[in-house]
């Protein structure tokens, strides 16, 4: 039995992974789950799986989700804050941790996990983007299992040899060919992206997200977010990561080896199947996804990302190669630039511009620590508002 802690439980991945738990009520049970808004959904997860602890933001939403918890006749005992949420994913009596808060945000807890030696299942790209060095140090330090849940990424774990060591010399890996769907925009005028929605934008053709993650998904800023994390989780150089468009999604990624073999883990797209073999790694359980048509699918395409129509993707690989704290700048940017756009602050095309001008702004960034790099965060976070409102006015 192990006992499990779903940081940003009431999210999209947070839902997915209580689905794939509910499946295998012997193998897992949950000691916390966590949430910043939704507290009706996080209340009832909580006593439909008789979670120990909730966490959520503060005093006043804490009081809020104890209420609903005594109507529901729940035991969960209610924390809140930055602390608690940390406390919950390194609790000694805790085996795995599913990191999905989106953001930032999921940082300090995420690294409270790895630090503890925990089986860490990693969704929260931002975190690692934001600190890679570090993260991948505490995670050494501390003796953590680090398994990825993006798709591109666990696909890419399947396809590596089970002994992999972060050292693709060493078992023949040439490249990694991360798979992109090409997002709602892929096949629409460029002219008319000035015009781009918000409702637009979250309308993906292939997976149902969050909010962030589908507008990263729409200028490719995900895309160019996972080539960094892909950077981190398997020690390759940018120059050895290339992004394919791949409109089916139905391949989620591939190594290419130097004998010329290409390896890739096919599915249909559905996170359930890389939180199920993270979960059960290096098991396999059901994970609900029903089996892959290929006669349905019936082809599979794949196009070079055309840069005029996604520039975020150059300015990703450009922030991997300067390093340092210049990703975690990026990442600051980008979540300022979608939150103003997603807000109807900030139009579509600009939320490119305000994350070069501060990738500009700020190019001599460190990353020596931990403060250093909070403190890159927050003055990427300030630039950036301050670009929003000349890009609004201008
Ligand atoms: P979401 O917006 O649906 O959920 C985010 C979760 O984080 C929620 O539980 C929310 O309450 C919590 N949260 C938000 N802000 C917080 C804060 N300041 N402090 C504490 N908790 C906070 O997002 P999602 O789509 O589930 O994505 C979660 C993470 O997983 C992201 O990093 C995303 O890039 C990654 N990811 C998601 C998918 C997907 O299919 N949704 C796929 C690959 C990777
Ligand atoms: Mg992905």
């Amino acid at each position: 039995m192990q006992s499990l802690t779903i940081l940003g439980a009431t999210g999209s991945i947070g839902v997915s992974t209580l689905d794939v738990v509910a499946r295998h009520p012997e193998r897992y049970r949950i000691f916390a789950l966590t949430g910043q808004t939704q507290l009706p959904r996080l209340a009832a997860q909580c006593s439909r799986f008789q979670a120990r602890y909730a966490v959520v933001g503060d005093a006043a939403s804490a009081a809020q989700l104890a209420s609903l918890l005594r109507d529901l006749g729940a035991s969960t005992e209610v924390l809140h804050g930055p602390a608690q949420l940390a406390a919950v994913a390194e609790a000694s009596e805790v085996d795995v941790v599913m990191a999905a808060i989106v953001g930032a945000a999921g940082l300090r807890p995420t690294l409270a996990a790895a630090r503890a030696g925990k089986r860490v299942l990693l969704a929260n790209k931002e975190a690692l983007v934001m600190s890679g060095a570090l993260f991948m140090a505490a995670v050494e330090a501390g003796g953590a299992t680090l398994l990825p849940i993006d798709s591109e990424h666990n696909a890419v774990f399947q396809a590596l040899p089970p002994t992999y060591r972060r050292d693709p010399d060493a078992v023949g890996v040439r490249r990694i060919l991360l798979t992109a769907s090409g997002g709602p925009f892929r096949d629409r005028a460029i002219e008319s992206l000035v015009s781009v929605s918000p409702e637009e934008a979250c309308a993906h053709p292939n997976w149902a997200m969050g909010r962030k993650i589908s507008v990263d998904s729409a200028t490719m800023m995900n895309k160019g977010l996972e080539v960094i994390e892909a950077h981190w989780l398997f020690g390759v150089p940018a120059d050895r990561i290339e992004v394919v468009v791949h409109r089916q999604s139905v391949i989620h990624s591939m190594v290419d080896y130097v004998d010329g073999s290409v390896l890739a883990q096919l599915g249909n797209p559905d996170m359930r199947t890389p939180i199920a073999h993270a979960l059960a790694f290096p098991e396999r359980i059901d994970a609900g996804v029903s089996p892959l048509d290929l006669f349905a699918t019936g082809r599979l395409d794949f196009e070079q990302p055309d840069p005029r129509r996604f520039p975020c993707l150059p300015l990703a690989y450009a922030a991997l190669r300067a390093g340092r704290g210049v990703p975690a700048a990026m990442n600051a940017a980008n979540e300022v630039a979608v939150d103003a756009f997603l807000a109807g602050r900030l139009a579509y095309l600009s939320i490119a511009r305000v994350v070069e001008s501060v990738m500009n702004a700020m190019a001599g960034a460190g990353d020596a620590s931990l403060e250093e790099l909070e403190s890159v965060d927050a003055e990427a976070r300030a630039l950036a508002q301050s670009w929003v409102h000349a890009e609004k006015v201008a």
